[in-house]
């Protein structure tokens, strides 16, 4: 059953500041269908109200969510050949958090790529993975350690982490930051989280695409650092990506932390507010965006069939990727830099076709 199509409630509250007063920024999602997404006046917290409760949320996403993204339980080649790439981007944020045996979590790890590859270059990592199909598929063809379930499921012993990465799952969560507490309790005290979501100060795509069913949260990076402070964790750097489709934070867990209130972000709301509302179909069609995107995509695709070819399996594929990163590790992030554009991005990429 697809997402719009399960009951929902309203929301009460913000998540993150518990203010009451939201105003609507948008009725429709990116499919066109009615989707009322609001923000909350007093931090700039966006998000769906109403939405779906938990146990509908948690079949979704174990049953149909993967399937409803790819037409398929099991990714195509093509589509390990792409999160393998963006998995190879994202190890230029990783490595340099990474020291020799240490352990490395993957939550949301869809198609087991990024395991697999630190895996191949000797680091001892693991994955979680809600959807099954998924999860059995890294287990059973790429054979690597994957647990299927959500946050309140898994079973990970406590301070057992030094590392663990949540890369576009904390806008499909309905409480994101009750999950970052249970990761703080994961690691160990100087453990690093990095967490990566959708833009939602983005103005790479038509303003039409920029709600989606399953995205209950629309953070950008003052509210995503807001989430990690509000889980006990102190900011280390933000990124967004060139295009500007993405932000990421990386948390640190520290020994003693300054208690974060719920308090609001002074000017958030506002900001936020005023660059969705600015973004019109107009505006967007003054930009090179909407002519230079389709042209990068295909040339992605085209780049993609040329690689796949030469491999049967997608194991084969990470295994080359894998090879690629250790003849040439990649570079660490340049200070206050940016992440690899959104295009590759799965399932965010999807946001932009
Ligand atoms: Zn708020």
């Amino acid at each position: 059953m697809p997402l719009h199509a399960l009951s929902t409630t309203s929301v009460e509250y913000c998540e993150l500041c518990h203010g009451t007063q939201f105003t609507e920024v948008g009725s429709k999602d990116r499919a066109g269908k009615a989707l009322r997404t609001v923000i909350c006046n007093d931090c700039g917290l966006v998000f769906s109200d109403p939405r779906p409760n938990t146990e509908q949320i948690d079949v979704f996403y174990r049953e149909s969510y993967r399937l409803s993204y790819k037409q398929a339980y099991e990714p195509k080649i093509k589509h390990t050949y792409r999160a393998g790439k963006v998995a190879q981007d994202r190890l230029s944020y990783l490595m340099p958090l990474l020291t020799p045996r240490c352990r490395v979590l993957d939550f949301g790890s869809g198609g087991g790529e990024l395991v697999f590859i630190l895996r191949e270059l000797g680091y001892d990592a693991c994955g979680i993975e809600p959807n099954r199909g998924y999860a059995e598929y890294s287990r059973d063809v790429l054979g690597i350690p994957v647990q299927v379930g959500g946050f309140t499921e898994v079973e990970v012993a406590p301070l057992s982490l030094d590392v663990v990465t949540l890369f576009h799952v904390a806008e499909h969560l309905e409480h994101p930051v009750d999950a970052m507490r249970t990761v703080s309790g994961w690691l160990r005290e100087g453990g690093r989280f990095l967490v990566e979501v959708p833009n939602v100060e983005s103005r790479c795509i038509w303003p039409s695409s920029r709600f989606h069913q399953a995205h209950l949260y629309n953070f950008n990076s003052e509210t995503l650092a807001q989430a990690g402070r509000l889980a006990g964790f102190s900011v280390e750097e933000c990124f967004t990506s060139p295009d500007g489709g993405n932000v990421m934070c990386v948390f640190e867990k520290k020994e003693c932390i300054e208690e974060t209130s719920q308090a609001p972000l002074i000017g958030n709301a506002e900001r936020v507010a005023g660059i969705i509302r600015g973004h019109t179909a107009f505006a967007h069609a003054l930009t090179a965006h909407p002519y230079v995107r389709p042209w990068q995509k295909l040339f992605r695709q085209l780049q993609e069939q040329k690689a796949v070819a030469r491999f049967d399996h997608g194991r084969d594929v990470l295994l080359h990727i894998a090879h690629q990163i250790e003849r040439q590790p990649p570079s660490p992030p340049i200070e206050g830099g940016k992440l690899p554009d959104g295009d590759f991005d799965v399932p965010a990429s999807l946001a932009n076709q």
